[in-house]
């Protein structure tokens, strides 16, 4: 695997999607710069599609606010009620609650002093939240220029049936597909990776004929 597999992947799926702020959480919540709205995007989107998470996030921002001190200030039950759409609301708002703690007592209520900490300062201290695991904040990282590839279930599945990775572990996968997705095209790969999934290499029924990748993929060549 190679570094120029990857610039072949990601140049047919350029010509075919183009990953926009509308459908993508994370991508949606970055514009305003603030760091912990992203994380508090990315917590909100675990396992629910974008559709709940956009909604859960909006209700939150209207009815609680965005902001570290919003978040502490309304509690645990009125962010558990705002983001209900998006589901698991018990440890999803435990989880915002204590992220927004954090963000107060520790970064002065600005979560970028982590982030300039660098990538592992950020992994411990965002790891140690109990409901905050090495997806939310590869996403976080990703999203803010450090050359990671988040693995969520589409880049997973995409990935083992290109023959990309043979791993079933995170970590695994990751590992993989950082060995051919260059440093400054990973986040750009994972949303790419993600819109082929949710479009075209489908869970029950990929749509193999259709896909811009059929001719180097091993799931596609080894049936037909
Ligand atoms: S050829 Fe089929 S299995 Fe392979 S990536 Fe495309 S849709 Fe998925």
């Amino acid at each position: 695997m190679s570094f120029e597999l990857g610039d072949k992947i990601l140049e047919r799926l350029r010509e075919r999607f183009s990953p926009s702020s509308e459908e993508f959480i994370a991508l949606w919540a970055r514009e305003g710069g603030d760091p912990f709205r992203v994380l508090v995007a990315i917590i909100i989107s675990q396992n629910t599609n974008e559709k709940n998470s956009f909604e859960a996030f909006r209700r939150l921002g209207s009815t609680v606010g965005l902001t570290p001190e919003a978040i502490l200030k309304g509690g645990v039950g009125a962010v558990r009620e705002a983001i209900k759409p998006a589901g698991l609301q018990d440890s999803k708002s435990a989880a915002i609650v204590e992220v927004a703690r954090v963000t107060l007592e520790k970064y002065g209520g600005d979560l970028r002093r982590l982030l300039d900490l660098g990538e592992e300062a950020v992994r411990r201290e965002l790891t140690a939240v109990k409901g905050i695991g090495y997806k939310t904040v590869d996403v976080l990282l990703a999203s803010f220029g450090y050359p990671v590839l988040p693995v969520d279930t589409h880049v997973k599945r995409v990935s083992r049936r290109l023959g990309l990775s043979g791993s079933s572990s995170y970590m695994g996968v990751r590992r993989d597909l950082e060995r051919i997705f260059r440093p400054e095209v990973r986040f750009e790969a994972h949303l790419l990776l993600i819109k082929l999934g949710r479009e075209v290499c489908k869970a029950r029924e990929p749509r193999c004929r259709e896909c811009p990748l059929n001719n180097i993929c091993t799931y596609y060549t080894a049936r037909a």
